[in-house]
């Protein structure tokens, strides 16, 4: 695919999805193809389909109109699954993609499994922010489409400093400030801004985070009672696997929280050497090299177990161990 204008001719309705526990790609991704379809393509009906996400992003254009139905009775010509690397994450929405005329997965995960009628993954791309941007016209990209652009691109690359940041990258940014955000405000407010209670959880898992394999690992775990103390949602977790990643010698950085009694969500991160996709993978999860994720069953201490022997595995191959 060369273009966003390839996947529409016959189409009149666009229902636009994205994962579970949408995150700053996921929206800005969902959101910044809405208004540029909008300017695109006025004639076209196009509805956002999101779980809840952070607050933050609801000054984005359009962040109003989102459902959070997962079966309002619509059907649509085309469905976008945006940022979803398998069906599975597309959660209570895959009903829209399911019954949908024609499906499309655009996407950067290196672990898409390849689930739709017409496939667009770049796994070189920083986020399916920068990935969609090669898709579009400039003409039609206005200031709130690259917003909400522009935010993706940030919070999948951690400000432009994860290695998924490239040349590329930084020139669709420059493109996209050339639209006249604000770009300065909008990192503060959607990226570094922690509420008080954020603050406080990640104060509290860093001080109980535990450094293992000779500190070549770290990790820290949120059970369900402590979520519950402090009333946190998932989305008031982001970030604290990235502070475990800063941490001098660590290589490998895992974040667990309790999603069911014994079953946890997976966080992890590396620097140089483990290839975390790999070992989310074995687990049934996904995402990046640098940054992927998995829900595991089992304690904390069973969940590390079964994770500490595939980061060490490849530890060895690389001769650190
Ligand atoms: P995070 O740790 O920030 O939740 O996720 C890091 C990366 O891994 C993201 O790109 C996310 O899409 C991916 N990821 C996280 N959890 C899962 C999962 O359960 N399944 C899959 N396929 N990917 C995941
Ligand atoms: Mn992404």
């Amino acid at each position: 695919m060369k273009a966003i204008s390839e996947i529409l001719t016959q189409v009149s309705s666009v229902a636009v999805i994205g994962h579970v526990r949408p995150d700053g790609d996921c929206v800005g991704a969902c959101l910044g193809l809405m208004n540029y379809l909008k300017l695109a393509a006025p004639a076209l009906k196009v509805q956002v389909y999101l779980e809840s996400f952070s607050e933050s992003f609801l000054f984005l254009k359009g962040a109003e109109t989102v459902s959070a139905d997962s079966c309002d009775g619509q059907t649509y010509d085309l469905c976008i699954a945006l940022d979803a690397s398998d069906r599975e994450r597309l959660g209570a929405f895959a009903g829209y993609f399911d019954h949908a005329g024609k499906t499309v997965c655009i996407d950067h995960h290196i672990t898409n499994t390849g689930y739709a009628d017409i496939m667009h993954v770049c796994p070189q791309s920083s986020s399916t922010c920068q990935v969609l941007y090669t898709l579009m016209d400039d003409a039609y990209v206005d200031q709130s489409a690259a917003e909400c652009l522009y935010m993706g691109i940030v919070h999948d690359t951690g400000v432009f400093r994860h290695s998924n940041t490239t040349r590329e990258t930084m020139e669709i940014a420059g493109r996209l400030m050339d639209k006249g955000i604000d770009f300065s405000a909008l990192i503060d407010r959607t990226f570094f801004e922690k509420t008080y209670r954020q603050n406080q959880i990640l104060g509290r898992m860093l001080t109980e985070s535990v450094l293992f394999m000779d500190g070549l690992c770290v990790f820290s775990a949120m059970r369900h009672k402590i979520m519950e103390f402090y009333q946190a949602a998932p989305k008031d977790l982001d970030g604290i696997v990235d502070q475990l990643r800063v941490i001098k010698g660590v290589e490998c950085a895992i974040f667990l929280y309790e999603t069911a009694p014994q079953e946890f969500k997976v966080s992890m991160r590396s620097n140089k050497t483990v290839d975390v996709s790999r070992v989310a993978a074995v687990f049934g999860g996904g995402g990046h090299i640098r940054a992927a994720g998995c829900t595991m069953a089992g304690t904390v201490y069973d969940v590390l177990n079964n994770l500490s022997e595939h980061i060490e595995k490849q530890l060895i191959e690389q001769g650190l161990r």
